[in-house]
Protein backbone atom coordinates (compact mmCIF):
# COMPACT_ATOMS: atom_id res chain seq x y z
CA UNK A 1 0.00 0.00 0.00
CA UNK A 2 1.77 3.36 -1.17
CA UNK A 3 -1.17 5.81 -0.96
CA UNK A 4 -4.23 4.52 1.46
CA UNK A 5 -7.27 6.45 2.41
CA UNK A 6 -9.06 4.94 5.49
CA UNK A 7 -12.49 6.53 5.36
CA UNK A 8 -15.95 5.02 7.16
CA UNK A 9 -18.39 3.54 5.38
CA UNK A 10 -21.43 4.60 7.58
CA UNK A 11 -22.63 7.08 9.75
CA UNK A 12 -19.28 7.54 11.89
CA UNK A 13 -17.71 6.05 14.81
CA UNK A 14 -17.08 2.87 13.33
CA UNK A 15 -13.14 2.62 14.40
CA UNK A 16 -11.21 4.22 12.32
CA UNK A 17 -8.65 5.91 14.10
CA UNK A 18 -8.11 2.72 15.82
CA UNK A 19 -7.33 1.46 11.95
CA UNK A 20 -5.08 3.90 11.08
CA UNK A 21 -3.13 3.86 14.46
CA UNK A 22 -2.56 -0.16 13.89
CA UNK A 23 -1.77 0.42 10.06
CA UNK A 24 0.19 3.92 10.47
CA UNK A 25 3.79 1.68 11.13
CA UNK A 26 3.33 1.35 7.21
CA UNK A 27 3.28 4.73 6.22
CA UNK A 28 5.62 8.03 6.07
CA UNK A 29 2.69 10.31 6.36
CA UNK A 30 -0.29 10.17 8.04
CA UNK A 31 -3.01 13.26 6.98
CA UNK A 32 -6.24 14.61 7.94
CA UNK A 33 -8.01 15.66 4.59
CA UNK A 34 -11.03 16.81 6.12
CA UNK A 35 -13.73 17.80 9.10
CA UNK A 36 -12.61 19.20 12.62
CA UNK A 37 -13.19 18.21 15.92
CA UNK A 38 -16.47 17.29 15.61
CA UNK A 39 -15.99 13.83 16.12
CA UNK A 40 -14.17 11.90 17.90
CA UNK A 41 -11.43 8.82 17.49
CA UNK A 42 -10.83 6.37 19.89
CA UNK A 43 -6.75 5.29 20.04
CA UNK A 44 -5.68 2.30 22.49
CA UNK A 45 -2.21 1.54 22.35
CA UNK A 46 0.63 1.01 24.50
CA UNK A 47 0.62 4.73 24.86
CA UNK A 48 -2.62 4.92 26.60
CA UNK A 49 -6.11 5.50 25.59
CA UNK A 50 -6.49 9.21 23.74
CA UNK A 51 -9.70 10.85 22.36
CA UNK A 52 -8.62 12.34 19.24
CA UNK A 53 -10.52 15.42 17.61
CA UNK A 54 -8.55 16.78 14.89
CA UNK A 55 -4.95 15.47 15.45
CA UNK A 56 -4.00 12.48 12.84
CA UNK A 57 -4.53 9.00 14.67
CA UNK A 58 -0.87 8.35 13.55
CA UNK A 59 1.08 10.59 15.85
CA UNK A 60 2.07 7.96 18.32
CA UNK A 61 4.51 5.90 16.48
CA UNK A 62 7.83 7.66 15.54
CA UNK A 63 8.86 9.03 12.35
CA UNK A 64 5.76 9.21 11.01
CA UNK A 65 5.24 12.91 9.70
CA UNK A 66 1.73 13.65 10.46
CA UNK A 67 0.02 16.80 8.44
CA UNK A 68 -3.33 18.77 9.23
CA UNK A 69 -4.24 19.29 5.50
CA UNK A 70 -5.96 22.52 3.91
CA UNK A 71 -9.31 20.30 3.55
CA UNK A 72 -9.90 20.24 7.21
CA UNK A 73 -11.93 23.09 9.80
CA UNK A 74 -8.94 24.42 11.58
CA UNK A 75 -9.84 25.46 14.91
CA UNK A 76 -6.96 27.35 16.74
CA UNK A 77 -8.74 26.84 20.13
CA UNK A 78 -9.80 23.49 19.74
CA UNK A 79 -6.45 21.95 18.25
CA UNK A 80 -4.20 24.05 21.11
CA UNK A 81 -5.88 22.39 23.63
CA UNK A 82 -5.76 18.74 21.95
CA UNK A 83 -2.43 19.38 21.90
CA UNK A 84 -1.63 20.30 25.53
CA UNK A 85 -4.24 17.30 26.42
CA UNK A 86 -2.20 14.57 24.31
CA UNK A 87 1.61 16.17 25.48
CA UNK A 88 0.72 16.01 29.09
CA UNK A 89 -0.25 12.13 28.21
CA UNK A 90 3.74 12.30 27.04
CA UNK A 91 3.07 12.47 23.64
CA UNK A 92 5.27 14.41 21.66
CA UNK A 93 4.11 16.88 19.40
CA UNK A 94 6.35 19.13 17.45
CA UNK A 95 7.01 21.00 14.20
CA UNK A 96 9.33 17.72 13.25
CA UNK A 97 6.07 15.56 13.51
CA UNK A 98 2.41 17.58 13.72
CA UNK A 99 2.64 19.95 10.36
CA UNK A 100 -0.40 22.10 9.55
CA UNK A 101 -0.88 23.28 5.62
CA UNK A 102 -0.93 27.06 5.35
CA UNK A 103 -3.49 26.83 3.24
CA UNK A 104 -6.21 25.62 5.95
CA UNK A 105 -8.69 27.92 6.48
CA UNK A 106 -9.35 28.86 10.37
CA UNK A 107 -12.70 28.15 12.00
CA UNK A 108 -13.40 31.43 14.07
CA UNK A 109 -14.65 31.79 17.39
CA UNK A 110 -18.14 33.29 15.66
CA UNK A 111 -18.62 29.73 14.12
CA UNK A 112 -18.91 28.15 17.20
CA UNK A 113 -21.44 30.45 18.08
CA UNK A 114 -23.62 30.54 15.09
CA UNK A 115 -23.98 26.79 15.07
CA UNK A 116 -25.97 26.80 18.53
CA UNK A 117 -27.58 29.84 17.54
CA UNK A 118 -29.07 28.51 14.33
CA UNK A 119 -29.71 24.90 16.73
CA UNK A 120 -31.59 27.08 18.97
CA UNK A 121 -33.19 28.67 16.62
CA UNK A 122 -34.46 25.51 14.80
CA UNK A 123 -35.80 24.41 18.32
CA UNK A 124 -37.14 20.91 17.70
CA UNK A 125 -36.27 20.65 13.94
CA UNK A 126 -32.44 20.98 14.74
CA UNK A 127 -30.18 18.94 12.80
CA UNK A 128 -27.85 17.88 15.70
CA UNK A 129 -24.88 19.55 15.30
CA UNK A 130 -21.80 19.19 17.94
CA UNK A 131 -21.82 22.45 18.02
CA UNK A 132 -18.44 22.57 17.15
CA UNK A 133 -19.06 25.69 14.41
CA UNK A 134 -18.16 23.29 11.22
CA UNK A 135 -21.25 24.05 9.15
CA UNK A 136 -21.22 27.87 9.76
CA UNK A 137 -16.96 27.12 9.10
CA UNK A 138 -17.38 25.35 6.03
CA UNK A 139 -19.85 28.00 4.55
CA UNK A 140 -17.71 31.03 5.18
CA UNK A 141 -15.16 29.41 3.63
CA UNK A 142 -17.06 28.76 0.03
CA UNK A 143 -18.16 32.39 0.58
CA UNK A 144 -14.38 32.97 0.76
CA UNK A 145 -15.21 34.80 4.57
CA UNK A 146 -12.40 33.14 6.89
CA UNK A 147 -8.76 33.31 6.98
CA UNK A 148 -5.88 31.09 5.81
CA UNK A 149 -3.67 29.79 8.49
CA UNK A 150 -0.39 30.70 6.36
CA UNK A 151 -1.78 34.76 7.11
CA UNK A 152 -0.85 34.11 10.01
CA UNK A 153 3.38 34.53 9.57
CA UNK A 154 2.46 38.41 8.42
CA UNK A 155 -0.18 39.17 11.78
CA UNK A 156 -0.68 42.82 10.93
CA UNK A 157 -2.26 41.81 7.41
CA UNK A 158 -4.07 39.15 9.41
CA UNK A 159 -5.65 41.32 12.06
CA UNK A 160 -6.61 43.82 9.04
CA UNK A 161 -8.45 40.87 7.43
CA UNK A 162 -10.03 39.61 10.64
CA UNK A 163 -11.26 43.06 11.36
CA UNK A 164 -12.95 43.35 8.12
CA UNK A 165 -14.34 39.82 8.32
CA UNK A 166 -15.40 41.17 12.05
CA UNK A 167 -17.46 43.82 10.28
CA UNK A 168 -19.41 41.48 8.03
CA UNK A 169 -20.14 38.79 10.69
CA UNK A 170 -21.55 41.29 13.06
CA UNK A 171 -24.20 42.21 10.69
CA UNK A 172 -25.34 38.36 11.05
CA UNK A 173 -24.74 38.11 14.76
CA UNK A 174 -26.68 41.07 16.05
CA UNK A 175 -28.89 41.59 12.96
CA UNK A 176 -30.09 38.06 12.57
CA UNK A 177 -30.11 36.26 15.69
CA UNK A 178 -29.53 39.39 18.00
CA UNK A 179 -26.83 38.26 19.68
CA UNK A 180 -23.73 40.09 20.91
CA UNK A 181 -21.22 41.39 18.37
CA UNK A 182 -17.66 40.83 18.53
CA UNK A 183 -14.69 43.03 18.97
CA UNK A 184 -11.15 43.32 18.03
CA UNK A 185 -10.08 42.84 21.66
CA UNK A 186 -11.74 39.19 22.04
CA UNK A 187 -10.45 38.64 18.97
CA UNK A 188 -6.82 40.10 19.78
CA UNK A 189 -6.70 37.09 22.54
CA UNK A 190 -8.05 34.40 20.45
CA UNK A 191 -4.76 35.63 18.59
CA UNK A 192 -2.31 35.34 21.42
CA UNK A 193 -4.11 32.58 23.21
CA UNK A 194 -4.55 30.16 20.25
CA UNK A 195 -3.52 31.37 16.83
CA UNK A 196 0.35 32.41 17.66
CA UNK A 197 0.52 28.71 19.52
CA UNK A 198 0.34 27.03 16.76
CA UNK A 199 1.66 29.33 14.33
CA UNK A 200 5.33 27.18 14.78
CA UNK A 201 3.38 23.97 13.20
CA UNK A 202 1.76 25.90 10.05
CA UNK A 203 3.87 25.26 6.79
CA UNK A 204 3.36 24.84 3.32
CA UNK A 205 2.82 21.67 3.32
CA UNK A 206 2.00 20.66 0.03
CA UNK A 207 5.60 20.86 -1.03
CA UNK A 208 6.14 18.65 1.66
CA UNK A 209 3.64 16.19 0.39
CA UNK A 210 4.77 16.77 -3.74
CA UNK A 211 8.58 16.01 -2.89
CA UNK A 212 7.29 13.40 -0.60
CA UNK A 213 5.42 11.71 -3.36
CA UNK A 214 8.75 12.26 -6.23
CA UNK A 215 10.67 10.06 -3.35
CA UNK A 216 7.95 7.62 -3.53
CA UNK A 217 6.79 7.75 0.50
CA UNK A 218 3.64 6.26 1.47
CA UNK A 219 1.15 8.42 2.91
CA UNK A 220 -1.90 7.15 5.07
CA UNK A 221 -4.98 9.65 4.22
CA UNK A 222 -7.18 9.58 7.15
CA UNK A 223 -11.09 10.55 7.26
CA UNK A 224 -13.55 11.69 10.04
CA UNK A 225 -17.24 10.59 9.72
CA UNK A 226 -18.52 8.37 7.37
CA UNK A 227 -19.95 8.14 3.46
CA UNK A 228 -23.60 8.42 5.07
CA UNK A 229 -22.46 11.64 6.79
CA UNK A 230 -20.96 13.34 3.16
CA UNK A 231 -22.57 16.42 2.43
CA UNK A 232 -22.85 15.64 -0.96
CA UNK A 233 -24.08 11.64 -1.05
CA UNK A 234 -24.74 11.95 2.37
CA UNK A 235 -28.54 11.84 4.13
CA UNK A 236 -28.84 15.61 3.23
CA UNK A 237 -29.35 16.99 5.46
CA UNK A 238 -28.46 15.58 8.35
CA UNK A 239 -25.03 15.37 6.42
CA UNK A 240 -21.86 16.95 7.62
CA UNK A 241 -20.35 19.65 6.24
CA UNK A 242 -17.11 18.31 4.22
CA UNK A 243 -16.56 15.79 1.91
CA UNK A 244 -15.96 12.75 3.93
CA UNK A 245 -15.00 10.25 1.09
CA UNK A 246 -12.17 8.86 -0.32
CA UNK A 247 -12.71 10.66 -3.60
CA UNK A 248 -12.08 13.99 -1.44
CA UNK A 249 -8.55 13.08 -0.19
CA UNK A 250 -6.70 14.53 -2.64
CA UNK A 251 -7.89 17.67 -2.82
CA UNK A 252 -8.10 18.14 1.02
CA UNK A 253 -4.97 16.58 1.95
CA UNK A 254 -2.28 19.57 -0.17
CA UNK A 255 -1.82 17.02 -3.23
CA UNK A 256 -4.33 17.20 -5.74
CA UNK A 257 -2.41 15.17 -8.60
CA UNK A 258 -2.26 11.94 -5.78
CA UNK A 259 -3.95 8.87 -7.21
CA UNK A 260 -5.12 7.03 -4.24
CA UNK A 261 -4.06 3.27 -4.49
CA UNK A 262 -6.05 1.57 -1.76
CA UNK A 263 -9.17 2.72 0.17
CA UNK A 264 -10.14 0.56 3.08
CA UNK A 265 -13.30 1.27 4.10
CA UNK A 266 -14.34 0.73 8.16
CA UNK A 267 -17.58 -0.83 8.63
CA UNK A 268 -19.10 -1.43 12.55
CA UNK A 269 -20.00 -5.46 12.88
CA UNK A 270 -23.52 -3.56 13.71
CA UNK A 271 -24.67 0.13 13.55
CA UNK A 272 -24.76 2.91 15.17
CA UNK A 273 -26.22 6.68 14.79
CA UNK A 274 -25.02 9.75 16.66
CA UNK A 275 -27.53 12.94 16.63
CA UNK A 276 -30.93 13.46 14.10
CA UNK A 277 -31.89 12.35 10.86
CA UNK A 278 -32.93 8.91 9.42
CA UNK A 279 -32.07 5.35 10.43
CA UNK A 280 -33.92 3.23 8.93
CA UNK A 281 -32.50 -0.21 10.85
CA UNK A 282 -32.51 1.47 14.71
CA UNK A 283 -33.52 -0.75 16.91
CA UNK A 284 -35.17 0.79 20.99
CA UNK A 285 -36.28 -0.76 23.88
CA UNK A 286 -34.46 -3.39 25.61
CA UNK A 287 -32.11 -5.00 22.93
CA UNK A 288 -31.04 -1.47 22.07
CA UNK A 289 -29.96 -0.97 25.48
CA UNK A 290 -27.73 -4.28 25.84
CA UNK A 291 -26.38 -3.22 22.20
CA UNK A 292 -25.24 0.45 23.29
CA UNK A 293 -23.75 -0.92 27.11
CA UNK A 294 -21.97 -3.80 25.26
CA UNK A 295 -20.25 -1.68 22.32
CA UNK A 296 -20.14 1.27 25.17
CA UNK A 297 -21.81 3.56 22.55
CA UNK A 298 -21.35 6.92 23.48
CA UNK A 299 -20.05 9.70 21.28
CA UNK A 300 -16.27 10.27 22.15
CA UNK A 301 -17.22 14.25 22.07
CA UNK A 302 -20.12 14.55 23.25
CA UNK A 303 -21.17 11.99 25.50
CA UNK A 304 -24.34 11.12 23.89
CA UNK A 305 -26.06 7.73 23.87
CA UNK A 306 -25.45 6.81 19.96
CA UNK A 307 -28.45 5.06 18.48
CA UNK A 308 -28.29 1.18 17.51
CA UNK A 309 -29.19 -0.68 15.04
CA UNK A 310 -28.13 -4.15 13.42
CA UNK A 311 -25.63 -4.17 10.51
CA UNK A 312 -27.13 -2.37 7.61
CA UNK A 313 -26.59 -3.94 4.19
CA UNK A 314 -28.31 -1.91 2.42
CA UNK A 315 -26.72 1.36 3.51
CA UNK A 316 -23.33 -0.38 3.91
CA UNK A 317 -23.34 -1.59 0.53
CA UNK A 318 -23.94 2.15 -0.49
CA UNK A 319 -21.03 3.58 1.93
CA UNK A 320 -18.76 0.97 -0.29
CA UNK A 321 -19.54 1.91 -3.75
CA UNK A 322 -19.48 5.94 -2.91
CA UNK A 323 -16.36 5.11 -1.01
CA UNK A 324 -15.10 3.10 -4.01
CA UNK A 325 -13.60 0.75 -1.15
CA UNK A 326 -10.71 -1.48 -2.22
CA UNK A 327 -11.00 -3.65 1.43
CA UNK A 328 -12.65 -3.31 4.62
CA UNK A 329 -11.83 -3.24 7.74
CA UNK A 330 -14.56 -4.98 10.16
CA UNK A 331 -14.67 -3.75 13.58
CA UNK A 332 -16.51 -4.60 17.00
CA UNK A 333 -17.20 -8.59 16.29
CA UNK A 334 -16.47 -8.89 19.84
CA UNK A 335 -19.26 -6.82 21.09
CA UNK A 336 -21.59 -9.47 19.41
CA UNK A 337 -20.49 -12.15 21.38
CA UNK A 338 -23.26 -12.17 23.90
CA UNK A 339 -26.11 -12.89 21.03
CA UNK A 340 -28.03 -16.00 20.54
CA UNK A 341 -29.15 -14.71 17.42
CA UNK A 342 -27.83 -11.32 15.25
CA UNK A 343 -30.31 -9.48 13.54
CA UNK A 344 -29.55 -8.33 10.16
CA UNK A 345 -30.76 -5.82 7.77
CA UNK A 346 -31.34 -7.35 4.79
CA UNK A 347 -33.16 -5.31 2.44
CA UNK A 348 -35.53 -1.81 2.94
CA UNK A 349 -39.39 -1.78 2.74
CA UNK A 350 -40.11 1.29 0.55
CA UNK A 351 -43.94 2.03 -0.11
CA UNK A 352 -44.45 -1.75 0.19
CA UNK A 353 -41.85 -2.84 -2.43
CA UNK A 354 -38.52 -4.09 -1.38
CA UNK A 355 -35.52 -3.03 -2.34
CA UNK A 356 -31.48 -3.21 -2.18
CA UNK A 357 -30.86 0.22 -3.31
CA UNK A 358 -30.74 3.16 -0.81
CA UNK A 359 -33.11 5.65 -1.16
CA UNK A 360 -32.89 8.94 -2.11
CA UNK A 361 -32.67 11.13 1.08
CA UNK A 362 -36.03 12.47 1.58
CA UNK A 363 -37.53 8.97 0.77
CA UNK A 364 -35.54 8.04 3.87
CA UNK A 365 -38.30 8.76 6.24
CA UNK A 366 -40.84 6.28 5.19
CA UNK A 367 -38.40 3.13 4.55
CA UNK A 368 -38.23 0.17 6.77
CA UNK A 369 -35.88 -2.07 7.54
CA UNK A 370 -36.12 -5.87 6.72
CA UNK A 371 -34.67 -8.02 9.05
CA UNK A 372 -33.81 -11.17 9.33
CA UNK A 373 -31.93 -13.35 12.07
CA UNK A 374 -28.96 -15.16 11.76
CA UNK A 375 -26.77 -17.59 14.23
CA UNK A 376 -24.61 -15.69 17.13
CA UNK A 377 -21.60 -17.96 18.35
CA UNK A 378 -22.31 -16.71 22.06
CA UNK A 379 -17.80 -17.10 22.48
CA UNK A 380 -15.72 -14.36 23.72
CA UNK A 381 -13.77 -13.93 20.60
CA UNK A 382 -11.92 -11.20 21.62
CA UNK A 383 -8.83 -13.16 22.17
CA UNK A 384 -8.81 -15.11 19.07
CA UNK A 385 -5.98 -13.34 16.19
CA UNK A 386 -6.61 -16.11 13.31
CA UNK A 387 -9.10 -16.53 10.87
CA UNK A 388 -9.40 -20.17 11.70
CA UNK A 389 -9.76 -19.85 15.28
CA UNK A 390 -12.64 -17.67 15.33
CA UNK A 391 -15.89 -20.11 16.15
CA UNK A 392 -17.65 -20.84 12.46
CA UNK A 393 -20.88 -18.66 13.25
CA UNK A 394 -18.72 -15.50 13.22
CA UNK A 395 -16.97 -16.48 10.31
CA UNK A 396 -19.97 -16.97 8.39
CA UNK A 397 -21.29 -13.72 9.96
CA UNK A 398 -17.93 -11.83 8.10
CA UNK A 399 -18.78 -14.03 4.67
CA UNK A 400 -22.22 -12.97 4.53
CA UNK A 401 -21.32 -9.39 5.26
CA UNK A 402 -18.67 -9.75 2.80
CA UNK A 403 -20.88 -11.02 -0.27
CA UNK A 404 -23.57 -9.02 0.12
CA UNK A 405 -21.41 -5.39 0.14
CA UNK A 406 -19.21 -7.25 -2.51
CA UNK A 407 -15.56 -5.37 -0.86
CA UNK A 408 -13.23 -8.16 0.84
CA UNK A 409 -13.16 -8.13 4.75
CA UNK A 410 -9.25 -8.14 5.05
CA UNK A 411 -9.10 -7.21 8.43
CA UNK A 412 -11.51 -8.55 12.02
CA UNK A 413 -11.31 -6.44 15.02
CA UNK A 414 -12.77 -8.32 17.87
CA UNK A 415 -11.31 -5.32 20.25
CA UNK A 416 -9.90 -1.73 20.54
CA UNK A 417 -6.48 -2.60 21.38
CA UNK A 418 -3.90 -2.58 18.57
CA UNK A 419 -3.35 -5.74 18.84
CA UNK A 420 -6.72 -7.17 19.37
CA UNK A 421 -6.76 -8.08 15.26
CA UNK A 422 -7.27 -10.88 12.66
CA UNK A 423 -6.04 -10.47 9.16
CA UNK A 424 -7.90 -12.23 6.45
P1 LIG B 1 -13.81 6.61 14.72
O1 LIG B 1 -14.28 8.02 14.86
O2 LIG B 1 -14.28 5.96 13.47
O3 LIG B 1 -12.34 6.48 14.93
O4 LIG B 1 -14.53 5.76 15.87
P2 LIG B 1 -14.69 6.11 17.42
O5 LIG B 1 -13.38 6.21 18.04
O6 LIG B 1 -15.64 7.23 17.61
O7 LIG B 1 -15.48 4.82 17.92
C1 LIG B 1 -14.98 3.57 17.89
C2 LIG B 1 -14.95 3.04 19.32
O8 LIG B 1 -14.90 1.66 19.28
C3 LIG B 1 -13.74 3.48 20.12
O9 LIG B 1 -14.10 3.62 21.46
C4 LIG B 1 -12.76 2.32 19.94
O10 LIG B 1 -11.84 2.18 21.01
C5 LIG B 1 -13.71 1.17 19.91
N1 LIG B 1 -13.30 0.04 19.09
C6 LIG B 1 -12.72 0.05 17.85
N2 LIG B 1 -12.61 -1.21 17.38
C7 LIG B 1 -13.13 -2.02 18.33
C8 LIG B 1 -13.35 -3.44 18.41
O11 LIG B 1 -13.05 -4.20 17.51
N3 LIG B 1 -13.95 -3.90 19.56
C9 LIG B 1 -14.33 -3.10 20.56
N4 LIG B 1 -14.92 -3.63 21.64
N5 LIG B 1 -14.16 -1.75 20.52
C10 LIG B 1 -13.58 -1.23 19.41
Amino acid sequence: MNTCAIVGINWGDEGKGRIVDLLTEQFNYVIRFQGGGNAGHTVINDRGSFALHLLPSGIFHDGVVNILGNGVALDPENLWKEIQEVRAKGISLTPENLKISDRASLLLPWHRDLDALEEQRLADRQYGSTKQGIAPFYSDKYQKKTVLAGELRNLNQFRAHLASLLEWKNLTLTGVYHSEPYTMEKLEQWIADYCLQILPFVCDTGKILKDAQKAGKSMLLEAQLGSLRDLDYGIVPYTTSSNTLAAYAPIGCGLPSLKTTDVIGVVKAYSTCVGEGPFVCEMFGEEAEKLREAGKEYGAKTGRPRRVGPVDLVATRYGVEVQGATKIALTKMDVLSDMAEIPVCVRYRLDGEETDEFPFPTDLDRAEAVIEKVPGWQTDISGVRKWEDLPKAAQDYVLMIEKAIGCSIAYVSVGPERESIIYR
